[in-house]
């Protein structure tokens, strides 16, 4: 069959904050750039953060980036690297400043500067005392963030290619990435783009859980097809249980509701997050947080006629201040929860919100994976960014504000680090023969697969598994289990058909194909898991609760081929200053 095929300088794969913070960068430096979009770019999943962007401009309280850079070290319980986080945290205020001057809608002080709040982990003078440091725009600033992004894109003139699905990367035999195949969701059409630049920006994978924050659309794309070109996936054990995400649904309430001042509370009325962290209290990293009201519901405390979650109590707030920087949370409680949080409390529990494994990548965006000559061998022609990589800044745990900041830092750098390249690149290499051929023959399955599973099954026992055997806390036999099952779902995944072809929308296989990239990333996630033996950050072992950073102060790379596992060093050294001894972390 023959495939048509256009040609860019750059396709960039994902409309969310990352994607389009670098496609702007690179459309504005006079390059051909395709960006790519499974949905209208504004309903990427940025558009649902809330809370805010971590940046120490100090505008209420005395900050530095010093400071920003010790919390978000010890945020990822020594995990991060290093010299990542120096780059991301001194980047901070400039790429703020610049989404400013694109027209950003901060919420603002008197003063005319933007206004910053408090957030889970954010402290002054190396952990000393909370400090205001995320820069909001009411409970919105995802939202205000990416409609900032895509009008200055269209500016820009970045070509967008809407309700297009990535399938698979393109790589020769040489390891080179030379661009992506791709499926058009409302035609079926299937189309080569060829590029000397493929970025990767697909998001998150909050969808191999049950109970998840995220989109329906956050099905990790990117890392399945790396994953199916032959590279490793990091540190993928260590996915993030937000405290709050609304009991019975899901849907998250910001961290923000915390820093505005909100607590939580046990059945009994009782605030326990002081019993848990006594300086920190309710703004202790959300591992902490997660782990606290978990324990406060294993041990009867739990809200509610089956006691399984806890109360987020704000009505002591006013008013005034929820309706001026927490509107979009009454909303969701007054929805989802049916209570008026400016009079009764939100029941929570944790929730499944991000995570912060992803493709291995240096701080210039450039993906680095074992290919022929060694271990730190960087794939030409391909680059990641925002939640589908793993830099790694966030280590074994993510703090509150620091992932948009990544999207906007690295998109940049991204941006930044392919121009560069290019310029030693200047002409596209020949597609191999075989381009599209992985792809084809998925599709071909989907549609001549007979007495085949079914997609919506598969995907609902991948759900269930990675729910019982791989949450907030961490359980031997449960892992153990939890490895054989989803091994096991994974090989029906490969038999899944379409049924009733004759009457079947795109949007059945897009479903299959999503959930093709799924179980890459749920059976990385177990894999990885079980063979952790310590705690560290949201991986909370009962069998190790401890850290043990003799052995295994080391991040893991999980190789889809063969179910293998591999480790590499923590680049514990900064750019400029000295690095951060390791500490228990107390908050
Ligand atoms: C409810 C919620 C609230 C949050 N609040 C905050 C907050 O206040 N502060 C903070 O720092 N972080 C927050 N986070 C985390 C942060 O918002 C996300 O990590 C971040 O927005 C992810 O951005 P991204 O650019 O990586 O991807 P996304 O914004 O998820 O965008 C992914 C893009 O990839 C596209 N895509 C995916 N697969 C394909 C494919 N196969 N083909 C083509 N296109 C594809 C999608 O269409 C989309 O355009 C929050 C997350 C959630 C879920």
């Amino acid at each position: 069959m023959a495939i048509a095929k256009r040609t860019f300088d750059v396709v960039v794969v994902g409309a969310g904050g990352s994607g389009m913070r670098a496609a702007l960068h690179l459309a504005q430096a006079g390059l051909k750039v395709a960006v790519l979009s499974k949905v209208f770019p504004t309903r990427s999943h940025t558009v649902a953060a809330q809370g805010g962007i971590a940046a120490s401009l100090g505008n209420v309280s005395e900050d530095n980036w010093h400071w920003h850079m010790y919390d978000t070290v010890k945020g990822s319980d020594y995990l991060g690297d290093q010299d990542a986080i120096e780059f991301m945290c001194r980047a901070a205020p400039e790429v703020v400043y610049e989404l400013e001057h694109f027209g950003m809608p901060f919420d603002r002080l008197d003063s005319g500067k933007i206004y910053q709040r408090p957030f889970g982990g954010h402290m002054q003078d190396y952990g000393k005392n909370p400090v205001q440091r995320a820069c909001a725009a009411a409970d919105r600033t995802g939202h205000a963030m990416l409609h900032t992004l895509y009008q200055q894109n269209v500016k820009a003139n970045t070509n967008f290619f809407v309700e297009w699905m990535a399938l698979d990367l393109i790589r020769d035999e040489e390891g080179d990435v030379l661009g992506v195949t791709a499926l058009e969701i409302e035609t079926g059409e299937v189309m080569m783009f060829a590029a000397r630049a493929t970025l990767l920006a697909t998001g998150g994978a909050g969808r191999i859980f049950h109970s998840s924050t995220n989109a329906f659309i956050n099905t990790g794309d990117g890392l399945g097809m790396a994953a199916r070109a032959g590279i490793p996936l990091e540190d993928m054990e260590f996915f993030q249980f937000h405290p709050t995400g609304v009991y019975g649904a899901g849907v998250l309430i910001t961290e923000g509701v915390r820093g505005e001042g909100g607590y939580l509370v046990n059945k009994e009325g009782e605030r326990f997050m002081p019993k848990y962290a006594p300086n920190a209290k309710d703004l202790a990293s959300r591992d902490v947080v997660s782990r606290a009201m978990t324990i406060e519901i294993n041990e009867g405390r739990g809200a509610g006629p089956h006691n399984d979650h806890v109360m987020l109590k704000l009505d002591h707030l006013g008013e005034d201040v929820i309706r001026q920087r927490l509107p979009g949370i009454r909303e969701i409680a007054l929805k989802f929860a049916h209570v008026d949080p400016a009079k009764s409390p939100i029941p929570v529990v944790p929730t499944a919100h991000y995570m912060m494994g992803g493709i291995p990548t240096n701080y210039h965006g450039q993906v680095v994976a074992p290919y022929k000559t060694g271990p730190d061998e960087v794939v030409r022609g391909l680059y990641a960014v925002g939640e589908c990589a793993c830099v790694s800044v966030h280590g074994a745990n993510r703090l509150g504000c620091n992932s948009l900041l990544d999207l906007l830092v690295f998109g940049r750098e991204a941006a930044r680090q392919i121009i560069e390249d290019l310029k030693n690149n200047p002409h596209p290499k020949p597609l191999p023969s075989d381009a599209a051929e992985r792809p084809l023959s998925r599709l071909s399955r989907l549609d001549h697969q007979r007495d085949g599973e079914r997609v919506a099954e598969v995907g609902e026992a991948m759900r269930r598994t990675m729910q019982k055997h791989c949450g907030v806390f961490r359980f031997p036999e449960l892992l153990k289990e939890g490895v054989d099952e989803i091994v096991a779902v994974s090989e029906r995944a490969s038999h899944t058909e379409i049924r009733d072809k004759s009457r079947v929308f795109n949007t059945a296989r897009i479903e299959a194909l999503e959930l093709d990239n799924l179980i890459e990333v749920a059976k990385a996630t177990m894999i990885s898991a079980e063979a952790r033996k310590e705690s560290r950050g949201a991986h909370a072992r009962e069998d190790y609760p401890e850290r043990d950073d003799e052995n295994w102060l080391r991040h893991s790379l999980f190789f889809s081929e063969g179910n293998r596992l591999d480790y590499k060093p923590v680049r514990l050294k900064p750019l400029s200053v000295d690095s951060f001894p390791l500490k228990a972390r107390v908050y």
